[in-house]
This record gives C-alpha cells, structure tokens and sequence, in this order.
C-alpha cells in the first residue's frame, strides 16, 4: 500500500479541531518501544502547547532503561489501571494511534478505540495499516513514527513550537527504530534530526542514557545467549537464539530486558537472518531481523501470527519452546536460498 498522507482537507479539519482544548488519548502498541514512546510523549507536549488535556495510553508497562523521558511516569498502563485506561478513553474527543498498523497491536483495549466515537488519527510506519480511524498518516518508508511526528508538526504549520524537550523525545523514536541511523534511514531522517538538534537536542546525552545504560544481569545474560543458547545455520544463513522460562529465572530477568539480543547475531559474517526466540508464562514471542531481501515481516505474518517491517518484524505463539524453534527452521528454505558451504 502507498504512503498515506493527510490531504489539505484534512489537515483543516484535524486544526480546527485542535483550534479549541480537547480531552484527547494518545496510544500506542503493547510492550512499547523506544519510538512508541518518543512519538506518543512527543505529541503530548507538543499538544500541551495548545491547552489539550492529553493522557498517553501504554497497553503494557515501558522498560525502565525509557524512564528518563518526560512525563512518561503520567503515562496510564492499561495492565496496571483497566478502569482508568476504560473511563480516559471514554471521554476523549480525539485519539491519536501511534505506531501500530492494526488493532491486534493493542489487543484487550481494541473494543474501547472501537466503541468510542472520537475522531481517531492513526500516524505510523508500519505496512498496511487497518482503516479504523478517521485519518491516516502511513509512511513505510519512515525510519519511525517519531519522524512522521516532526512532520505532523509541519504540516499543521507548527514546526515553531517545537523545543528541546519534544525535540528530545522525539530523537528517542528516531535513534531506537535505526539503530542510531544504522538501518531505515532515508534523507529526510538525517534532516529532521539535523531540526532536532537546532532546537537545542543533546544528541549525545541521549544516545548514551539509552545504549549506554545496561544493567550487569542484561550484559551477563547476553553473554549466556551467545555462548550457550545460539544456534547457527550457515547454509541459510540463520542463527537463533532460544531462552527459555528458567533462564529467564535464573537471570532474574524480565520481559523487555532482552531488548537488542537478536541483532547480534547479524553481527556474524554471512548471517542474513536472525531470529530470537523466548518463553513467556502463557505464550512464545518472536523477533526476527534479517538483511537485505529475505522478508522477515513474510515470516511473522504467515507462520508467526505477527508482523512489522521487512527486515524487522515479530511475532507469537501457543507451543511450546522447542516445536517454534523447529518451526522457524522448517519453514527457512521457503524464505532464504540455500548455499553451498
Ligand atoms: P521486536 O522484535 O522488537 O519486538 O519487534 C520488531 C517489530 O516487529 C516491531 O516494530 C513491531 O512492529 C513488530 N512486531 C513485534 N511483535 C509483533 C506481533 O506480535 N505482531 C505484529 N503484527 N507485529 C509485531
Ligand atoms: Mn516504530
């Protein structure tokens, strides 16, 4: 599907309607990222700005290596707070989706988005986004959802309120979705964080306070996956890493801590593809990451109930550890050619 954009007539609606205060509910999708909440806070102050009362909707708790980010602790958990998160929801007269495609993203608070009668605006860069909101600003080719966020900004011919705190948070989407400007970048993304860092981003600062800023378990626990849980499969040029509940236990670790593993095995020559794969109490999550052509997002959808973006994407499933594992090694030859050792 091409890029989305809001038309000219839609922009005037969306600022009219943002011309008087507003109750208005940002949300993004379960277990948010680094650009779930850089977008999601970074519209909130920027909204702020025009006197909306703006509440940010988190489906499940944020990792703790974000708490730095501005006004994240007003944020409202769903998992934490149903009734609130429910009552919030009801009263808002906008809603802004950011950062997920498609209602499953934000699984039990779906119905709430559903039944409520708000206008909704969906801002994201995933591919194919689902038509339940009124607007839809989709780029694919976006390196995050904070960067539609700058733009946003601009087309509603605000770029001057921007500052150094939305700026800041801003940053944080863009730096986590690239992997500090590694991947998905395009022109426009070197010159939005070129605006940012005019308004005064310490682009250094927050580079450091999120990648520099592993806990001694996390760094010990990356250690046990690459020595003692990776498998390498050079004729298709896959590796996996399988973390089961024990060692989530015997790490004292907890979900989202493990953020970042499985781009190291794309670190080995000639590994095109790389998938990580965990057991959780009730389920087995996914992520994978790939180079170049081989469609992880392909992967996700068709065998993983998931989705997400080419090269990375993630998915789940009821089973057990071992039967996903041998699941992503069967289904391999489908996606990667295999080579000649
Ligand atoms: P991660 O591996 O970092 O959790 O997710 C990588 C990307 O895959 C995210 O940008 C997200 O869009 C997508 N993703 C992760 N898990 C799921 C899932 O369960 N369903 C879908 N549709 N996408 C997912
Ligand atoms: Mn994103």
């Amino acid at each position: 599907m091409p890029a989305m954009k809001l038309s000219e007539q839609e922009l005037i609606e969306i600022n009219k309607r943002l011309a008087q205060p507003q109750e208005i509910c940002i949300i993004t999708h379960r277990n948010p990222d680094g650009d779930a909440l850089g977008s999601s806070l970074g519209l909130k102050v920027f909204l702020e700005k025009f006197h909306h009362n703006v509440t940010v909707i988190l489906p499940s708790e944020y990792p703790s290596t974000f708490k730095f980010m501005k006004d994240i602790d007003q944020c409202v958990v769903f998992d934490l707070q149903r009734e609130r998160t429910a009552e919030i929801i009801g009263r808002a007269e906008m809603i802004f989706c950011l950062d997920f495609n498609a209602l499953d993203r934000i699984d039990k608070i779906a119905p709430f988005i559903e039944e409520s009668n708000a206008k909704k605006v969906l801002i994201d860069h995933h591919l194919d986004p689902e038509p339940f909101v009124d607007y839809t600003f989709s780029e694919i080719e976006a390196s995050s959802t904070s960067e539609l966020i700058y733009k946003f900004i601009d087309d509603l011919g605000e770029v001057n309120k921007l500052d150094r705190i939305i700026g800041e948070l801003l940053f944080v989407g863009i730096i986590t979705d690239t992997g500090s400007f590694k991947y998905n970048t395009r022109a426009e993304t070197y010159d939005i964080a070129a605006r940012l860092k005019e308004v005064g981003v310490d682009d250094y600062d927050i580079q450091d306070k999120i990648f520099n800023n592993q806990k001694e378990k996390e760094l010990r626990l990356l250690g046990h996956c690459l020595a003692n849980r990776m498998e390498i499969i050079p004729e298709y040029r896959a590796g996996i890493i399988a973390l089961t509940k024990q060692d989530f236990i015997d790490f004292d670790i907890q979900r989202g801590d493990t953020e970042g593993i499985v781009n190291f095995m794309l670190m080995i020559e000639g590994i095109e593809v790389a998938a990580f794969i965990r057991e959780q109490p009730q389920i087995v999550k996914l992520s994978l990451r790939s180079k170049g052509d081989i469609s992880v997002q392909e992967i996700a959808r068709n065998h993983f109930n998931g989705g997400g973006h080419k090269n990375a994407s993630g998915g789940a499933a009821y089973a057990k550890l071992e039967d996903i594992v041998n699941r992503f090694k069967t289904i391999l030859p489908k996606y990667v050619e295999k080579r000649n050792l």
